[in-house]
């Protein structure tokens, strides 16, 4: 018995690049395994992707690249010369985006700042997306020239609480010392970000947004920029009912009405009673099949309550707003992998086949989370006897299970095998990597397909 497959959704790049085990094997011969691997020519398909919706609008746009989606330098570099935005988030960020050759006016800082990165944004002379009034006011303090400043807000009724962001209610005081500080703050326009698969919620928040920017320009303000944030989502899977076919099967292991799939004691979240699992599985990101493109054209074109119902891109457009967004893991979507090797194979106790790599769980995903979509085995040509197997890291630690499910497998890796974890460059390949047992920082490589074939450099030394 083995469990169905979740195969993953590949870019072509991607695909063809796999498709050559022997060319694989010779990247992790000559970087070392396990090895990060960013395909910088994804992210500019993405990124064409977005840009076209855009244009489709009539509304001016900018897309500003969220650059803590991936630390990868080569991805900054990318969206540098495509001369967009982007959106960064630390002093780190801040240096990385200016030496990738982004002008300050192309760059905006988000997120939570203390002093020092308040300062730095200031002496830097980029957009400030304010997330609190004490940051506003500490920039009306140190600035000497009018600093262009976003106000992101929250509070939206029908979100979740946010801890990020100035609640609506305290608009009004923000408004204040905008008009105390003529001189060091200018208000550029208002933001959110929203991390929801819900169109209706990020329109219910544009519809907010806008009665702001109404009450900006009857305080004199002349705000011209809405920034909807990030949160469009990725694609994951190649086939949506593979994944139900999975899901259900291991729901039915889980209530014991079939073979189980899981490990141990473990739920991913659901939660099992009286027969039947309830609740949200813990990967249910990789259940969307919709594309970000397609969100965002489904939000452009979704009507605005209180405007007469026309569509969220034509009031911009009608209002003369710039319609700002934050994508951080759709321009990441598929443009990373991971891979990794087997360095044995063994049989627990409880019956399982356990395949031992070389890196662990926090190398590719969060601790909290489960990938719902299989690693690929690239085995040796060979007679296929699929099969069902747990992914083990290298840690020693219980915990350490790269999948705490059962994954199908066309045939019994061996040592040596190269296995790949599709899809990692967005956050599961940089915001968890810890060094745990003195395993050193997993390196980043760039794969460029070239008419010559696929040509690799470390991420650092990528023009
Ligand atoms: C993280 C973040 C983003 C990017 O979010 P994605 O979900 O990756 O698109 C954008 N804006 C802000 C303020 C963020 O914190």
């Amino acid at each position: 018995m083995s469990p169905p497959a979740v195969p993953a959704a590949l870019h072509p790049v991607v695909a063809a690049f796999l498709a050559d085990r022997a060319a694989v094997c010779a990247a992790l011969e000559r970087f070392g395994s396990p090895l990060h691997l960013v395909f910088p020519q994804v992210f500019t398909d993405n990124l064409t992707a977005l840009t076209e919706v855009l244009d489709r609008a009539r509304c001016g746009s900018r897309i500003c690249y969220a650059h803590k989606v991936n630390r990868s330098s080569a991805f900054v570099r990318t969206a540098a010369r495509a001369g967009i935005g982007v959106d960064v988030a630390s002093a780190a960020e801040l240096r990385s985006a200016l030496d990738a050759g982004f002008t300050p006016d192309r760059i905006e800082i988000t997120g939570p700042k203390g002093l020092p990165l308040v300062r730095a944004a200031i002496a830097a002379q980029v957009t400030i997306n304010v997330d609190n009034l004490w940051e506003l006011a500490r920039i009306a303090d140190l600035a000497d020239t009018a600093v262009p400043v976003l106000l992101r807000l929250s509070g939206f009724p029908g979100s979740a609480p946010s801890r990020f962001g100035i609640d609506l209610a305290a608009v009004g005081e923000a408004f204040d010392l905008l008009a105390r500080h003529p001189d060091r703050l200018t208000l550029l326009g208002v933001a959110f970000h929203l991390d929801t698969a819900s169109t209706q919620e990020r329109v219910r928040a544009v519809g907010e947004c806008l009665t702001v920017i109404e009450r900006a320009y009857a305080r004199g303000f002349t705000p011209s920029v809405l920034d909807i944030g990030g949160g469009l989502r990725q694609v994951f899977s190649a086939d949506a009912a593979a994944y139900d076919a999975y899901d259900e099967a291991l729901r039915a292991g889980l209530l014991g009405q079939g073979p189980a799939l899981h490990w141990g004691t473990g739920t991913f979240g659901y939660h099992v009673a009286g027969g039947v699992t309830t609740g949200t599985p813990v990967f249910h990101k990789y259940a969307n099949t919709e594309s970000a493109a397609d969100i965002l054209a489904e939000l452009l074109a979704a009507p605005l309550p209180g405007h007469g119902g026309r569509a969220v891109g034509a009031v911009l457009a009608d209002n003369l707003l710039d319609l700002w967004l934050e994508p951080g893991k759709a321009v990441a979507d598929r443009a990373g992998i991971t891979v990794s090797q087997v360095e044995f194979v063994k049989r627990a106790g409880n019956g399982a086949t356990l395949v031992h790599l070389d890196l662990s769980r926090d190398t590719v995903t969060a601790a909290d989370q489960e990938v719902l979509i299989d690693p690929l085995v690239l085995s040796e040509p060979g007679e296929s006897a699929p099969t069902g197997v747990f992914f083990a890291g290298r840690l020693c630690l219980e915990r350490d299970l790269v999948t705490q499910r059962q994954v199908r497998v066309a045939r019994m890796p061996a040592p040596g095998d190269p296995v790949v974890f599709p899809n990692t460059g967005a956050y599961h390949m940089d915001l968890s990597a810890a060094n745990a047992a003195m395993h050193p920082t997993t390196p980043k490589v760039v794969v460029h397909q070239s008419d010559s074939g696929f040509l690799l450099c470390g991420d650092e030394e990528w023009r």
